[in-house]
């Protein structure tokens, strides 16, 4: 771990700097949370621009969908999530009672106290990934097709782990392809995404590495599934050293789910039997960071290559005055 230290000054404690934060002015702007923030139109620019490459990668017959930020509770407990990771997950509450009840909170409130305990949870949760709600709309069509179905899903996902890290956000983007079908159909369909978004990456010019991975399971149980998700093989990630070698960040995720998602929505291939499904997941939150981090907060001195990968050519219109990176 690579923190600088600031010399003590007489009235302020050592302050840590994390390499990341001298993005944080250009690209951000604070919104009075950690892991929570307002976008600049530079950085913004970077994520479509990515979204774009990415889609431009989307596989023949995917079928697209898009999702909003919450998703029902009852579905993300149906997929097991409060046994892997309760303590990330972010639910929506509200202020259920009668008018009496809640205009007691709200002068609670006005009164300096806590109006906080008189909220009940809603039937919404913040999806914590984009995948989990398109296994049961993909369960509601009956049997699968021969060679599955993929789909092209995004949503903002949050997950309750604050941080002033720059690429540990709480509230971030995530886009998915996701395959649902025979092993040999999600095997494959993995197989090709990690070619892929290896070569995406390369076109970016970022330095990266691929490795076995775990997920954050929750507690000493969740250590165990953690070692077995490795053992196996379930997950791997694309690794880019932002901070260090030693400790890169995840900015894409290769997923092998078995057939956990289709015992829990019946879903069945070709044959009658339990599908299986897997995602590629790209985060577009720390793709946009590494790619800040890695070339710099001025496009125009981006490689060429790079530039061209994602659109930004220079604008020659006469009378351009020199403004002109698209
Ligand atoms: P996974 O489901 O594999 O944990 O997450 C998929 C991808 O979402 C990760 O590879 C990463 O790029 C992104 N992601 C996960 N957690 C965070 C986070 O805390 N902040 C940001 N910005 N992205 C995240
Ligand atoms: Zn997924």
């Amino acid at each position: 771990m690579s923190i600088a230290v600031l010399p003590n000054s007489p009235d302020t404690a050592p302050q840590m700097i994390d390499p990341l934060d001298h993005l944080a002015d250009k690209l951000f702007h604070r919104m009075g949370a950690d892991g929570v923030y307002a976008r600049t139109a530079l950085y913004e620019g970077i994520v479509e621009r990515l979204a774009a490459l990415i889609t431009s990668h989307r596989e023949a017959g995917t079928e697209v969908m898009r999702f909003p930020p919450v998703m029902s509770r009852a579905q993300l407990e149906k997929s097991g999530y409060l046994k892997s990771f309760p303590n990330l997950l972010g639910c929506v509450c509200g202020l259920h009672g009668t008018e009496r009840e809640i205009n007691a909170a709200v002068s609670r409130f006005d009164a300096g106290g806590d109006w906080t305990s008189s909220l009940s949870p809603a039937d919404l949760v913040l999806s914590p990934a984009a995948c989990y709600p398109v296994y049961p709309i993909a369960a509601s069509r009956g049997p699968l097709p021969k060679g599955g179905l993929r789909f092209d899903v995004a949503a903002d996902c949050f997950r309750r782990e604050p941080s002033k890290h720059l690429d540990r956000l709480q509230s971030f983007r995530m886009r998915e392809y996701v395959c649902i079908g025979s092993p040999d159909d999600v095997a494959d369909f993995r197989e090709r995404w990690m070619v892929r978004a290896q070569a995406i990456a390369r076109d970016l010019g970022l330095t990266f590495r691929v490795d076995y991975a775990s997920d954050p399971f929750f507690g000493r149980v969740g250590q165990m599934k953690a070692v077995s998700q490795k053992q196996q093989q379930l997950k791997f990630e694309l690794l880019i050293p932002l901070r260090s070698d030693e400790q890169p960040t995840a900015c894409m995720s290769f997923n092998y789910h078995r057939e956990h998602f289709c015992t829990t929505w019946g879903i069945q291939d070709a044959n009658g039997e339990p599908a299986h499904t897997g995602c590629v997941a790209f985060g577009m939150d720390r793709l946009a960071v590494a790619m800040f981090h890695t070339h710099g907060t001025d496009l125009s001195a981006w490689p060429a290559k790079v530039q061209d990968v994602l659109g930004l050519q220079p604008h020659v219109a006469a009378g351009a005055h020199g403004e002109g990176w698209r």
